[in-house]
């Protein structure tokens, strides 16, 4: 790879094959984090809501005939809420690349049923001052923690089949080199019979190396955790996809 580049330096010759725009969700369309509380059988969870800007510069990229995918590892009755407003314009690609809700479609692209169903119970019984809660997923295991537990890695790590991701604040348990965001990215990418070099890809974080892998132009929007052909500067006010659409927009109209 050659040098990063910034991204107010994308061009609009850069995007003559681009067809489709792949959007990480934390810390690239909404700030990072998920607040969550567990209190017996009641789970509660903050809802967050992409900002009218951001509706805004995502029907100007519609209308323009960029198609847009989210790409998340949160669930899909989730990324419905926060894209409510867009729902008619974007793709939603959930739980690390099991599935593609489309045009109220879904394209499931994995079934982890019979790999999960057993390491979910043992998971379960796990008792630590740590957990906060199990978040609500169909396909892989989301149990958000205020630090690292031992125990749960020790329950996976028994199943070679399948990983544990740390994020800092949870762990997300699924089936090793398939329930990955990438995965799920190119088998939508089938659907809509786009290849790689159609793709344009955004991501923040160490996990969304594999989601950059398999777009034709890699836009990192932290540089210090992930490599991309653009990068975006971390700017409080300014959201990367923000960044990024602006000057997607700004050069091709
Ligand atoms: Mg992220």
């Amino acid at each position: 790879m050659g040098k990063q580049k910034l991204i107010r330096e994308l061009t609009k010759k850069d995007l003559k094959k681009i067809k489709l725009i792949a959007f990480d969700v934390d810390g690239v369309l909404v700030p990072r984090g998920t607040k969550i509380k567990q209190t017996g059988n009641v789970t509660r969870l903050e809802t967050k809501r992409i900002l009218p800007e951001q509706v805004e510069q995502i029907k100007n990229l519609h209308f323009l005939g960029f198609k847009i995918t989210i790409n998340s590892g949160r669930g899909l009755y989730m990324l419905q809420d926060m894209f409510r407003e867009v729902l008619p314009f974007v793709s939603l690609t959930y739980e690390n690349g099991s599935a593609t809700w489309y045009q109220g479609n879904i394209h499931q692209h994995v079934n982890s049923f019979k790999s999960l169903y057993r390491v979910y119970s043992d998971l379960k019984s796990v008792r630590s001052k740590y957990i906060k809660g199990f978040e609500q997923k169909e396909f892989i295991i989301t149990i958000h923690c205020t630090n690292r537990v031992k125990r749960i890695e020790e329950i996976v790590s028994k199943h070679r089949n399948l990983y544990t991701i740390w994020n800092g604040e949870a762990y997300d348990i699924g089936m090793r080199n398939i329930q990955q965001k990438s995965r799920g990215l190119q088998s939508f990418m089938k659907v809509l019979k786009l290849k790689k070099k159609n793709v344009l890809a955004i991501g923040d974080n160490y996990n969304d190396r594999d989601l950059l892998s398999s777009a034709g132009i890699r836009v990192s929007a932290d540089k210090a955790r992930l490599k991309g052909d653009f990068y975006i500067e971390l700017n409080k006010k300014n959201l990367p996809a923000k960044q990024l659409m602006g000057q997607i927009i700004a050069v091709c109209s």
